[in-house]
């Protein structure tokens, strides 16, 4: 889907990326991590075409992206890190506005959107999207990425800022997407998502790749770690207590999901979800070091 060779990008001859090789196949969920600085958004925006790289070669579907891009784009959804939204539309209007500039057929368009709507939870119509919660903004932002039926979809840090159910419902309904086919590159700094979605994953420091496997590799390499959610239920549920919370431990990021959807479900809330040490976090800070 994505091959990537000696691809250096340099700001006013600053190197952000430096000699970069990687292949993303079809069909997978690939992560970006690396500390702020690393080259994670400039490597982003030079595989959708926004970025020329200063050297090296980006091939999305067999195309080369530095040459052209213009057709491959239509395949591609990219969600920016920072997504803001025109205030004074609803978010039907605001995401019919878009297909239009996509030069989506209306009533293709009305059944995308329709669908998108449902699927992200959005309300459409009583909300101005600068009346939105942050979270909503984001998912409308991502069901923008979404109203093409892009088969790549390139989403920079898609949780930031977000608090940690919008941001696992986000996460859970990427790992959806990606079972009815599409291929998935996203940035992101939170480990607990990394592992729970990617299939593999690249590690930048200073531009430079330091480390790219598989999850799964990198657990064995690391070994598994516990996480630990703290929750309130207004019901009596056969977890262990502490004080007015209830808490759940486990190394299997599974059932650390399948909780969080139940909290989630219930409408329960979320006191804490943290993660003792996890094979990622180990590898990331024996790496990366601490900053
Ligand atoms: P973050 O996690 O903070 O988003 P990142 O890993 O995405 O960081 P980049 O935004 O790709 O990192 O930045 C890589 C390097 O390039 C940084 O040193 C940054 O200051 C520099 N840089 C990024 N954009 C520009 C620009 N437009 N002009 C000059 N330097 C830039």
């Amino acid at each position: 889907m994505i091959k990537i060779e000696s691809l250096t990008k340099q700001y006013r001859g600053n190197p952000a990326v430096k000699n970069l090789n990687l292949e993303v196949k079809d069909g997978e969920i690939f992560g970006i991590i690396g500390h702020n600085g690393a080259g994670k958004t400039t490597t982003l925006k030079m595989i959708v075409g926004l970025l020329a790289p200063t050297s090296g070669t980006i091939e999305v579907m067999g195309h080369d992206m530095t040459k052209d891009s213009t057709e491959t784009k239509r395949y591609i959804g990219y969600l920016p890190e920072e997504s803001p939204l025109y205030e004074n539309m609803n978010v039907r209007e605001y995401l019919m506005f878009f297909s239009e500039l996509y030069k989506l057929p209306k009533a293709q368009a009305r059944e995308r959107i329709d669908l998108l709507l449902n699927s992200l939870k959005l309300p459409e119509q009583e909300k101005y999207t600068d009346e939105l919660s942050k979270g909503m903004k984001r998912k409308v932002a991502i069901a923008r990425t979404l109203l093409h039926d892009p088969q790549l979809l390139v989403l920079d840090e898609p949780n930031s800022g977000l608090d940690p159910l919008t941001s696992f419902f986000i996460i859970d309904y990427l790992k959806k997407l990606n079972k009815e086919g599409k291929t998935i590159v996203i940035s992101a700094h939170n480990l607990f998502h990394v592992e729970y979605i990617c299939d593999r994953v690249a590690v930048l420091k200073q531009g430079e790749l330091v480390i790219c496997d598989t999850i799964e590799a990198m657990r064995e390499t690391f070994g598994k770690r516990e996480y630990e959610i703290i929750f309130k239920a207004d019901t009596d549920l056969d977890y262990e207590r502490k004080e007015d919370n209830y808490v759940f431990r486990a190394a299997d990021v599974a059932q650390i999901a399948s909780l969080l959807q139940k909290i989630s479900e219930n409408n329960w809330a979320l006191v804490d979800l943290s993660v003792q040490q996890s094979a990622l976090e180990e590898m990331y800070v024996d790496i990366m070091g601490k900053e």
